[in-house]
């Protein structure tokens, strides 16, 4: 191993790939080591390509005074989902494949991912029946309260930009205009799967709670003036 870790590059490393969720061959395409002993112990840092799905890793090995410790670290990309992740997987990759067209700057592609991730979001919430369009299944989520007038015009707009994306006019979609949209999509993901769900489990515990002090304390009804005992109403 040369000391600047040169050696490396080309050579294929083990590690924990994000997106494909297991432990991946890697290909390491450059490094950076670091021997100044200021900054702590002895480091690598390689920038390596999954050889399963293509994405881009940086990992960091150190040295302990035996050599690089041959576990290398991934220090980005940051874990984004686990199976506990409550957006939809299939819906999660829909999103991310119409910021991977954004990032290769193919702006119509990523208009009609963000349309297609959309679709899905109907799709999952059980709204579509038969050949529903878009827009129908659209206006059934707000017909059943999953999401409010706000975001059925930003869902309106959303579906507008993919259609302006999917079909052919002449003209390019505007970037900005695209970047605006996956940040709307993305609200809409968060609102529908993780502030929505994050709202009924708050909702959840202190329910659970007031009943808990109910039960330990037979007075509590008559605690406080104008607190009953009874399930709190909507307008509580
Ligand atoms: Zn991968």
């Amino acid at each position: 191993m040369t000391l600047d870790g040169s050696d490396r590059v080309g050579t294929a490393i083990l590690v924990s790939c994000s997106y494909c969720e297991q432990p991946v061959i890697a290909r390491v395409a450059g490094v950076v080591a670091d021997h100044n002993l200021e900054n702590g112990p002895p480091s690598l840092l390689q920038l390596v390509r999954c050889d399963r799905c293509g994405q881009g890793v940086l990992a960091v090995e150190e040295d302990y005074g035996f050599g690089w410790d041959g576990e290398p670290a991934v220090v980005w990309p940051k874990k984004v989902r686990s199976t506990t992740y409550p957006i939809p997987e299939a819906l999660w990759r829909e999103q991310d494949e119409a910021k991977r067209c954004f990032s290769a700057k193919a702006y119509t592609a990523a208009a009609v991912m963000v349309r297609r991730t959309l679709e899905g979001v109907c799709v999952e919430q059980g709204v579509r029946s038969g050949r529903d369009t878009l827009v129908t299944m659209l206006r059934k989520l707000k017909d059943q309260d999953k999401i409010d007038d706000r975001l059925l015009e930003w869902a309106q707009e959303l579906r507008m930009l993919g259609n302006e994306g999917a079909h052919y006019t002449g003209r390019a979609v505007d970037p900005e205009d695209v970047a605006d949209g996956l940040a709307l999509a993305d609200a809409l993901l968060d609102y529908l799967y993780v502030y929505s769900a994050q709202f009924e489990k708050f909702q959840e515990r202190r329910a659970n709670r007031k009943k808990a002090s109910e039960k330990t304390s037979p007075d509590a009804s008559r605690a406080a003036p104008g607190d009953s005992a009874a399930p709190p109403s909507p307008e509580a």
